[in-house]
């Protein structure tokens, strides 16, 4: 017998109405998220990424399948060597559980979940079925995406997805092709048809001292995004960090910005004046 005021049984039963066929490959779920969408949010991370920023803070994600490394732990002062994994392979339905147990977080919030990675298109049968079972469940859904993936992609699943939380790292092609390994004409044109097709969309820079933040660079930034500006709904600033400086070290990845500093306020505050002087609504962080 189901207790009508529990919600956890409720959950499964709504749950057990959807025939879920795939499975994703994430590496990590952030609860209580304030940053990646609107309200209150649980945070997904897919594996899989076809791009290789020099500044990626998640260099685990990149590769789609989990992998496991040797560690050192401290355990009573001592050095033990131990392995630890990145990633997991879980199906569609039991993710979905695990989502709907921060329902009423999202409803009092107005949050929802946000699908991040990685890249989490590289994952679009997973990703689909997700984001459609989230809609059927009321859910306000969100996508962060670098937007290198196939047109084909975000048209299944654009009349599921509330928000596109969409990346832009550089204008000059090949310049982004030498930063990310990929130019970046697909990733302009898929945020065109998003944009043409009234999506919601906020795209977010994320601002890396020597990489993209010279006056000519944040011109053709301000210029791309002013054009479009009746179409999107604001532009985030995200200052790099160094957050990922031990992950690199522990995973035995080379860190391509070894000696780029994170951007201070004021630099942020005076680079957020240079967009909004267009008329762009713009926030630091996001
Ligand atoms: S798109 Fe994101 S996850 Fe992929 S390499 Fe770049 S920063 Fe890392």
């Amino acid at each position: 017998m189901i207790h009508p005021d529990s919600p956890f049984p409720r959950v499964a039963f709504l749950i057990t109405q959807y025939n879920f066929m795939a499975s994703v490959v994430i590496f990590d779920i952030k609860r209580f998220a304030v940053h990646d969408g609107p309200g209150i949010r649980t945070t997904v991370f897919l594996k899989g990424c076809p791009l290789r920023c020099w500044w990626c803070h998640n260099p685990e994600s990149q590769a789609g399948e989990p992998f496991t490394v040797e560690v050192d732990r401290m355990v009573d002062g001592r050095k033990v060597a131990g392995k630890k994994t990145y990633g997991e392979k879980i199906e569609v339905a039991d993710l979905m559980e695990i989502l709907m147990r921060d329902r009423h977080f999202y409803e009092e919030s107005g949050g929802g979940i946000t699908f991040s990675g990685g890249e989490p298109l590289m994952q679009i049968e997973g990703l689909a079925e997700l984001l459609e079972s989230a809609k059927k469940h009321g859910l306000h859904t969100a996508v962060d995406t670098c937007g290198f993936a196939k047109r084909a992609h975000f048209e299944r699943i654009f009349a599921h997805t509330d928000l596109f939380l969409y990346d832009l790292k550089h204008m000059d092609p090949r310049l982004h092709e030498e930063y990310t390994g990929v130019d970046n004409g697909l990733i302009l044109s898929n945020a065109q048809f998003l944009l043409e097709n009234g999506a919601d969309l906020i795209f977010r820079i994320p601002v890396i001292p020597g990489i993209n933040t010279s006056d000519s660079q944040v011109s053709g930034m301000v210029g791309f995004l002013e054009e479009r500006q009746e179409y999107m709904k604001e532009v985030h600033l995200l200052p790099y960090h160094r957050i990922a400086d031990n992950k690199y070290l522990r995973l035995r990845m080379k860190n391509q910005l070894p000696e780029v500093h994170e951007p201070d306020l004021i630099f942020m505050e005076r680079l957020k004046v240079k967009f909004e002087k267009s008329g762009l609504k713009v926030v630091l962080g996001g």
